[in-house]
């Protein structure tokens, strides 16, 4: 909206911008975490990235490091599957456990790929209504696969193509990063997004962490002449003649808009407490109260280290860009899931993020920094949500333990500092995350696309005239994806602006 010579207000509740995207030194000083997102592998694929539309890799700053070495499963025999960029290399690493499988593996491959240019097309910029989505994808093969594919469960996907359970694990576990249960029905979708967008776009991460992305944005909007508000938490939108005029800060504060006001936060937060006096549409608080919250949420166990993991007999792997620790067994597997679904703390579901692997800046000469990330219940069995103050710093510490099972140097002496960050803390720090849901409520499939957040209201405008929503309520959903670009082609739209044109 800058780009196009818009004037325009970003308002922030927080101290930094950034809400998902934030790095900073949470350990000892020299080393750069990132606060929550780390791995950008969706946004790639969004021609925001591709063709630099707003300048941020040419004119802002942003730079990304790249990574030919995926992501690996290693298991609790130390044996590992290995994700390369490279898919033949990725099939000899499969080869091992059915040869029968690395051949699935190429050709799910290629049907994937077939699959993406539509997908990714779909995914960065406005939706179509599910009904219209059904009845184009009802016109071809490929679209008929994906109907099918978001009707099913990722694991039915799994067993569609795989024979090996270790593969069939480490594959459905990937659909589980949109925060689902892999044995959900709805969720089978996510097994063409994942490792397929990885394979094509690359294990890329920004160079100094998840926060240069946010720093690029915010010189790109000052650099045109926006304001950036820190500190200034939205209480509710200004409505006046049935449009919005403005938004109006807990400090008591106003700030007007004549053109539109774009909220950028969980739509739970918006109806209807921030629209007073507004009389919503008949059953549009009920739609959005009964929004199905995403299964899982995030716990992050930061670590310095000295110097970086040594996995047990599978010296390669701590090259990787994502390590993630697999079960064997497809019953404990799917117990460990439903468990945490019932509320259970297991730590059954931990891997390792290493950023230093590909972008050294992160710590001192030689040392580096561990995201150590695990899927947990958003609420604990029986308790009330301040439970996980009690629970953090045991959780922190199993999870050292699981990744001592794997590794030989994870001593007291090689790590320099440790902190953590539970999906309470996540809520506290950003008001749109609720219990710490990253993707502000489920991404199953009635509700994305079309869907998102309600089926008649995907198109980014609201019931009050002149306000729209972006970010991860709306389509594409959760996740670091730039998905903002979708929702501006619609205000830019409705203020007769010429997307293409400001894009070139
Ligand atoms: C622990 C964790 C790990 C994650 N890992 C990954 C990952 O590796 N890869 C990935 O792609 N995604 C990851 N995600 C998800 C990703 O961070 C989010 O999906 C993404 O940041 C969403 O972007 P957004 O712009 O929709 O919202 P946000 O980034 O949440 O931005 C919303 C902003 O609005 C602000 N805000 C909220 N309420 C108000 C208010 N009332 N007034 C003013 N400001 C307000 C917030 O402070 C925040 O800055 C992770 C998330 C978490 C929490």
């Amino acid at each position: 909206m800058s780009k196009a010579g818009v004037k325009v207000c970003v308002v922030e509740e927080q101290p930094e911008v950034g809400g998902g995207t934030k790095t900073k030194e949470l350990t000892v000083p020299g080393f750069k975490h990132d606060c929550c997102s780390s791995a950008h592998y969706l946004l790639l694929a969004n021609p925001l990235m591709k063709n630099d539309e707003l300048g941020l890799l040419s004119k802002y700053g942003l730079e990304y490091a790249r990574s030919d070495k995926l992501t690996g499963e290693i298991f609790e025999d130390d044996t590992t599957i290995l994700f390369y960029l490279d898919i033949d290399k990725t099939c000899e690493s499969i080869a091992k456990f059915s040869p029968r499988d690395a051949d699935a593996y190429k050709e799910f491959e290629k049907t994937a790929g077939k699959h993406m240019e539509m997908i990714a097309r779909g995914m960065f910029g406005p939706p179509a209504s599910s009904g219209t989505a059904h009845a184009v994808m009802d016109q071809s093969e490929e679209g008929r696969e994906m109907l099918r594919a978001q009707a099913i469960s990722a694991w039915d996907v799994a067993e569609d193509w795989f024979e090996s359970d270790k593969l069939k694990i480490a594959l459905s576990r990937f659909a589980a990063e949109a925060m689902n249960n892999p044995f959900d029905k709805g969720t089978g979708f996510g097994f063409f997004i994942t490792l397929p967008f990885m394979h094509r776009f690359g294990g890329w991460m920004p160079v100094g962490g998840s926060g240069a992305l946010a720093e690029s944005l915010k010189r790109c909007v000052e650099a045109q002449g926006g304001v950036i508000k820190l500190n200034s938490a939205v209480k509710h939108f200004k409505i006046s003649g049935g449009e919005v005029t403005g938004v109006v800060l807990s400090s008591g504060e106003k700030i007007l808009a004549s053109k539109a006001v774009v909220a950028n936060i969980n739509a739970k937060q918006i109806f209807p407490n921030m629209l007073p006096g507004f009389e919503l549409p008949p059953k549009l608080g009920r739609n959005i109260n009964r929004l199905h919250q995403s299964r899982y949420s995030s716990f992050i166990q930061h670590l310095a280290l000295n110097e970086k993991p040594k996995f047990k007999r599978a010296g390669e792997l701590g090259d990787f860009l994502i390590v993630k620790f697999g079960h064997m067994n497809v019953e404990h597997y799917r117990n460990a899931l439903y468990r945490m679904d019932l509320g259970y703390l297991d730590n059954e579901f931990s891997s390792f993020c290493m950023p230093t692997s590909i972008d050294p800046s992160r710590a001192p000469a030689g040392k580096a920094v561990v995201h150590n990330y695990a899927l947990v219940p958003p609420v604990l069995k029986d308790s009330p949500s301040e439970k996980w103050d009690e629970v953090g710093q045991q959780t922190a510490d199993n999870m050292l333990e699981i990744a001592r099972r794997y590794c030989t140097n994870l001593t007291d002496e090689n790590i320099l500092g440790r902190s953590y960050v539970t999906p309470l803390d996540v809520q506290r720090r950003n008001s749109a995350m609720p219990a710490g849901d990253i993707c502000h409520f489920g991404m199953y499939n009635w509700q994305i696309g079309g869907n998102r957040p309600l089926p008649g209201w995907h198109m980014y405008r609201m019931p009050v005239k002149k306000l729209y929503m972006s970010g991860s309520s709306t389509h594409p959903g959760g996740g670091v994806t730039g998905g903002g670009r979708a929702a501006v082609q619609v205000v830019m739209e409705d203020l007769k602006i010429d997307f293409e044109k400001v894009i070139k």
